[in-house]
Formats: C-alpha cells, sequence, structure tokens
C-alpha cells in the first residue's frame, strides 16, 4: 500500500482504498470491537497484516483476531495525553516493509479519534451499569443479562439458576451503627458473593440491601450448593465500626432454576421471588428453593 498525496487514495494490493471510505467505516461505530474488526479487514486488504492485538489496560479492553504469530510491530497510542492503550500488528509470512511501517504509522494516526470515541462510549455504559457504592453490576445490567442469558439458555436447552439474596433486618444495623456502617456492610457482603462464586457467575446489587446472582449451566443442586456457601460466607463476615464494635449479618437467600422446559423471565424470576418471600418468613438465614 502506498499513500498517495493529494488525491487521497491508499493503494492495496487489490487496487485502491480512499481515505474519506476508510474515516467513514471507521467514524460509523462507537462498539470498540466493531471497529477493530473494520480496522483489521482494512489492514489485511492493505497492508496483508493477518493479525491484530489491541489492550487498553486503563478501560478494560482486550481485542485479538487473526493469527498472532509472525512479524510484529507495536504502537502505544495516545491522544491528548489519554492513554489509549497499545496495538500490535502482525504478519506471518514476511517481514512489514519500511513503505509499510510508515504506512501503518499513518493507519494508527487514522485510528485515534475514532478508537478514543468508542472507549469513552465503552466507560460511559460500563458507568450505567456499575453501582457505585459496591463496584458490582446494578438493576439496569441485571434487566439486561438476566433476559439474555435466559433466552440463550431456553434456545439452546441449558439449565440456568436464579439466586435473590437478601441482608436479614438490615434496618436495625443502620439504625443501630449508622448509614456509614451499614454501607460498609454492603460491600463487603458484595465482595463475599463475588469471591464465593465462580466467575463466570453474574453478581448484581439489585436493590438496597438485596443482591442476585445468575448461574448459567447449573441447575438446582448447584445452585443451592452455592446458595448454602453465601449464607456461610456472609454469616462469617464482621465489619468493624469506628469504636471496633463488630458488626455481623446474615442473608436470606430464594433460588430457582431453568431446568428443562423453558421459561419466561418474569416467571422465572417470580419462582425466586417466593422462594425468598418462604426464606424470609421461615426464620431468615437460609436458603429455600423454589420448584413449582
Ligand atoms: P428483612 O430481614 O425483612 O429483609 O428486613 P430488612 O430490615 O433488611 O428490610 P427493610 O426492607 O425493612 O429495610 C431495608 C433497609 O436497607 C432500609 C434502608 O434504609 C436500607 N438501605 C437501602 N439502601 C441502602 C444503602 O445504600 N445504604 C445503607 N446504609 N442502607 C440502605
Ligand atoms: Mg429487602
Ligand atoms: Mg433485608
Amino acid at each position: 500500500m502506498t499513500l498517495t498525496q493529494p488525491s487521497s487514495m491508499l493503494l492495496a494490493p487489490s487496487g485502491t482504498v480512499s481515505v474519506e471510505r476508510l474515516m467513514t467505516d471507521l467514524h460509523s461505530t462507537l462498539e470498540v470491537h466493531q471497529l477493530l474488526d473494520t480496522l483489521h479487514s482494512y489492514l489485511k486488504e492493505l497492508l496483508e497484516v493477518t493479525g491484530l492485538k489491541y489492550e487498553c489496560n486503563r478501560f478494560g479492553v482486550r481485542y485479538l483476531i487473526g493469527d498472532l504469530t509472525g512479524h510484529t510491530v507495536e504502537h502505544v497510542l495516545s491522544l491528548n495525553d489519554l492513554n489509549l492503550g497499545a496495538i500490535t500488528y502482525v504478519r506471518s509470512n514476511e517481514p512489514f516493509t519500511d513503505q509499510q511501517l510508515r504506512n501503518i504509522e499513518v493507519l494508527s494516526n487514522l485510528f485515534l479519534l475514532p478508537l478514543r470515541n468508542c472507549l469513552r462510549y465503552f466507560e460511559a455504559v460500563e458507568a450505567s451499569m456499575t453501582d457505585p457504592l459496591t463496584q458490582i453490576n446494578n438493576r439496569a445490567a441485571f434487566d439486561q443479562i438476566l433476559e439474555k442469558e435466559l433466552s440463550s439458555a431456553n434456545r439452546y436447552n441449558l439449565p440456568l439458576s436464579l439466586l435473590l439474596i437478601d441482608i436479614d433486618d438490615f434496618k436495625k444495623v443502620n439504625d443501630q451503627h449508622g448509614h456509614a456502617v451499614g454501607d460498609m456492610v454492603l460491600k463487603s457482603v458484595a465482595e463475599a458473593l463475588v469471591e464465593v462464586s465462580r466467575q463466570s457467575d453474574r453478581v448484581f446489587r439489585y436493590g438496597g440491601e438485596e443482591f442476585a446472582l445468575i448461574m448459567g449451566h447449573t441447575g438446582q443442586d448447584g445452585a443451592m450448593a452455592l446458595g448454602q456457601r453465601i449464607c456461610d460466607a456472609v454469616s462469617n463476615l464482621s465489619v468493624l465500626t469506628s469504636d471496633k464494635i463488630p458488626v455481623t449479618v446474615t442473608v436470606s437467600i430464594g433460588t430457582s432454576s431453568k431446568e428443562k422446559s423453558p421459561i419466561e423471565t418474569e416467571q422465572f424470576f417470580k419462582k425466586s421471588d417466593t422462594a425468598l418471600y418462604k426464606a424470609k418468613s421461615g426464620g431468615k438465614n437460609q436458603v429455600l428453593y423454589c420448584d413449582t
């Protein structure tokens, strides 16, 4: 490929590509993975790049595509002092020529602005799905992910479990020790939930002192086992007040599973909620399953 100014055409082995078309395509999405797919397809056409790796720790984004073994060129990306991560171009057969290296530099620069826009969008979406106190997923994320996971479990006939977790007598914690201690308890319960569950499980703060956990590929036995582990882990937590008074809490959990038959989201949620209600009215600090 050669950059031919002022006609603003890029010469590819297969013909020419206009810079205008490239820029329009790069600016046509706000999804970072889609942007990298677009960049990759241009790189293949223009520079016979066989693989692409992009990583940005600041935004928690990692993208790998194509064959990543061979000759590599890495560019650290930044725009107006904003660190945008690093991109690695890979060519598996032959090394990049000097001309290709210069052109990669041109493309990396054209890519910066659309990349910055995508990362900012990604950050905004992440923030809108995160609970600021506990830093876990919030109710908006729960609604979206439950819908998605359940429709996939229904479609592929896979088991899925939902646990609804409510701190027992939490109002008393606030009343006796103040709201700040209540907040500390909420944070430590959220941490315990994340620690006890598997990485593939999804943990949410559903409401004030209510949490939810979605377990993919898991039926009644797995859900009950995790529920019990959560009850045990939370009852062993102890948050110290500024006067060094230990504050402990327990949780009640209601759970249900989508096993064989497909189920609607609302009905699925209602089953776990019914089990939670029974766990509360039956004495608290326990996990109950609803199978009807
Ligand atoms: P139960 O065992 O029946 O669930 O009783 P409970 O006291 O836990 O439930 P209730 O619904 O009566 O009270 C929930 C309390 O949670 C009341 C509310 O002030 C408190 N709460 C909700 N959100 C927060 C928060 O963000 N921080 C703190 N500290 N408290 C909160
Ligand atoms: Mg509650
Ligand atoms: Mg409660």
